[in-house]
């Protein structure tokens, strides 16, 4: 339960749930792993058992990320968003390819189908939405599976 204020000035919180604040990032390996596992998984279990050690907030007004170490009250990584166009992804192998979803989100979709199943979601919602890439060097990028092109990226900031 906290407060803090973005460096745009917005006041982030994720004192309600769920929080337009609060996202979490679901790596593309891991989903499948999950469905591999169990083909029939519910949205609801894969999303509550995903635990990566972190906090993510994020701005609703500016964009930026900032990244908690789990139990740490000072962020570690903070994020910022940067709008850029015609940059395609040509050479994404190397990179860390996942899905990123608000706590609203996951709550409206579970709420009003409780037994919807990841595969399913995966499917129809997540798959034609960004998928972002991280390329160990600090950079993440917002690709549009359709043509791969980068609609825009995040920055790591001091
Ligand atoms: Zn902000």
């Amino acid at each position: 339960m906290a407060h803090m204020l973005c460096n745009c000035g917005n006041k982030l919180s994720d004192v309600e749930y769920p929080s337009p604040n609060c996202i979490e990032f679901f790596y593309e390996k891991d989903i499948l792993q999950a469905l591999s596992a169990d083909p029939n998984i519910t949205l609801w279990d894969f999303t509550s058992d995903y635990d990566k050690g972190t906090n993510i907030w994020f701005c609703n007004q500016c964009g930026r990320i900032y990244i908690f170490d789990n139990g740490s009250r000072m962020w570690s990584k903070k994020y910022r968003k940067l709008d850029i166009s015609d940059i395609s992804i040509t050479d994404n192998a190397q990179m860390s390819k996942f899905y990123i979803l608000s706590d609203v989100d996951i709550e409206k979709v579970c709420t009003d189908n409780e037994q919807i199943t990841l595969s399913k979601y995966f499917a129809s919602v997540m798959k034609p939405n960004l998928y972002f890439c991280d390329d160990n060097k600090g950079t993440i990028y917002a690709v549009n599976p359709q043509n791969n092109n980068v609609v825009y990226k995040y920055n790591i900031e001091d």
